[in-house]
């Protein structure tokens, strides 16, 4: 397939084996995509970009893994190709763990990249059941890295102790459902920004397709707004990621399509600013 010469690249990263609790994402992309091509609705997002057919629009499928956990870091060799092309990263998890080799190779070619992160969790652990790659860990991987310019997370509901400790170290800018008013909250962020989306930010009440149920979360109008309001900034969107789909707990496929509508809104911001 001739892929044009720049543009947004869909790519479906469907690898679990770093999940903790229960697999089921690396079932994800082809679900998500299918409900993103669906004739059940037209290719539009919100702010008026025509997406899934738009000439800049570039389908390259999923990445096929013999081995999962030994194919596991040959995503950032996937991601560095990617952006040597010059195409803008549309990823489809997959669960969180893969956001540390997508950034590892994505903050090579942006140094001082910031990242709008989306999650029920912070996922700052140091280290999860003995496992440093962890879906639990990748912020706290991706701030060691370093040259990260700013982490700032929305839809937190389980902070913890030694999270909070990780908070401070690697100064992240976390803010916590209790005193956060999502219908008002419009980000900052400018320069290069990176939008990591765990679907279980979303109240389970409109995504139950996740392995991490955490009731109190952010309603799809939210999220949304919150993604819209990125558009309104001095930023460039440089890539995305939309993970912690699990096809296993989902219901009529709700989930999928809450997260292919999330695939076209952040599409159809990165397609109107390139
Ligand atoms: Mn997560
Ligand atoms: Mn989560």
């Amino acid at each position: 397939m001739s892929i044009p010469s720049s543009g947004v690249a869909l790519l479906g990263i469907g690898n679990d084996v770093h999940s903790s609790y229960l697999r089921g994402p690396a079932k994800a992309p082809e679900l998500i995509r299918k409900a993103l091509f669906s004739p059940s609705a037209n290719s539009f997002s919100e702010l008026g970009c025509s997406v899934t057919n738009h000439d800049n629009f570039n389908d390259l499928g999923d990445m096929v893994f013999e081995d999962q956990e030994k194919d596991f870091l040959t995503i950032s060799d996937k991601l560095s190709k990617l952006l040597e092309d010059n195409q803008t990263p549309m990823i489809l998890g997959g669960d969180h763990a893969i956001t540390f080799p997508i950034i590892k190779a994505l903050a090579e070619k942006y140094p001082g990249l910031s990242i709008l992160h989306f999650d029920a969790h912070p996922d700052l652990y140091d280290e999860l059941d003995g496992d440093r790659l962890s879906h639990a860990c990748p912020f706290a991987r991706i701030m060691e890295l370093g040259g990260i310019n700013r982490l700032v997370q929305v839809g937190i509901r389980t902070m913890n102790e030694h999270q909070q400790k990780q908070v401070s170290k690697f100064g992240v800018e976390s803010y916590c459902m209790h005193d956060f008013d999502a219908n008002t909250f419009v980000t900052d962020l400018k320069g290069p920004v990176y939008i990591s989306f765990d679907m279980d930010a979303l109240d389970p009440a409109y995504a139950p397709g996740v392995s991490h149920f955490e009731p109190g979360g952010l309603t799809s109008r939210q999220a949304i707004r919150i993604i819209q309001s990125l558009g309104q900034n001095d930023c460039q969107i440089i890539g995305a990621d939309v993970v912690e789909y699990n096809p296993d707990r989902d219901i009529n496929g709700m989930t999928a399509m809450v997260a292919a509508k999330l695939v076209k809104e952040i599409s159809g911001l990165m397609l109107s600013s390139n």
